[in-house]
């Protein structure tokens, strides 16, 4: 058994060699197309809409959608967004003040709670969030964890001539919903960096995903409850993922916040309307 466990790893490596795939790029193989994702999100963005009691979209505030929409298509437009136009982007806001989270699925269904608004001072922050929740589905976060678990298992049933649609289904099975959400901390760091390098090309400050970071842990000091078990559970924060944000402005040159970046007047004004 042992044996063959033995040849079927060596045929995996034989056939990730013909690829040309060498083990250090391993763990940014995907082997799911672009469609995976999108449909992955089309999904949970259906089984989100039929739960209004778990997820109460707000949609009695026009003004307020816009604006988060608005914030989004800034982000957009930077020159390292590759998946305009073929991912969904669109937005919603979760009708819940106790929950202070954001989540994106893949394919770019983006949702925003209206806990973590209130939570948030300025639109420089929410733009941070937001990008940060872009890059997750931009760097295909969900699939390439669903490859890296599961992608082995595939090839060899390929390899070996088994059902590859049945091994798909099994795949799929396996990450139904919210399970394809938690994010682990490589993931959450890549995406705040990804949301910096966007941030640096619109008009926001790229480092305000600072404030939110440091009011979460100050939040989290205190206790924090429930409102922030949702954030955690998908967000993993801590303190060297701070760091890293702190040593990526250092390397941006330092740019310094003021109101004509963060944009703090205009977002109290907006929110006002929550
Ligand atoms: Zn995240």
């Amino acid at each position: 058994m042992r044996k063959r466990k033995r040849i079927i790893i060596s045929a995996v490596v034989i056939f990730l060699t013909l690829l040309g795939i060498r083990c250090g790029t391993l763990s940014t193989l995907n082997i799911f197309p672009d469609s995976e994702d999108m449909q992955l999100g089309k999904q949970i963005d259906e089984e989100i809409k039929k739960d209004p009691k778990q997820y109460p979209i707000l949609t009695n505030k026009p003004k307020v959608k816009q604006y988060v929409e608005s914030v989004g298509n800034k982000i957009l437009a930077s020159p390292s967004i590759v998946k305009r136009g073929v991912y969904a982007y669109q937005y919603e806001i979760i009708h819940d003040d106790s929950t202070i989270n954001a989540f994106c699925t893949p394919g770019g269904y983006i949702y925003v709670y209206t806990g973590l608004m209130k939570f948030i001072d300025n639109e420089a922050t929410l733009a941070g969030v937001i990008g940060h929740e872009i890059a997750h589905a931009e760097r295909r976060h969900a699939t390439n964890r669903m490859t890296k678990q599961y992608g082995a298992q595939i090839l060899i049933s390929l390899i070996l001539g088994q059902n590859p649609s049945q091994v798909a289904e099994v795949t799929a099975n396996l990450f139904t919903g919210f399970a394809l959400l938690a994010n682990s901390r490589a993931d959450e760091s890549e995406a705040d960096e990804w949301s910096m390098k966007y941030l640096q090309t619109t008009a926001y400050y790229p480092g305000a995903i600072t404030y939110f970071f440091e009011k979460m842990m100050a939040k989290k000091g205190g206790g924090g409850g429930g409102a922030l078990e949702s954030f955690f559970s998908t967000h993993p924060l801590d303190q060297d993922r701070i760091t890293h944000v702190n040593q990526l402005l250092t390397k941006m040159g330092n740019p310094k916040p003021s109101e004509a970046n963060t944009f703090t007047k205009q977002y109290k004004a907006i929110v006002k309307e929550l």
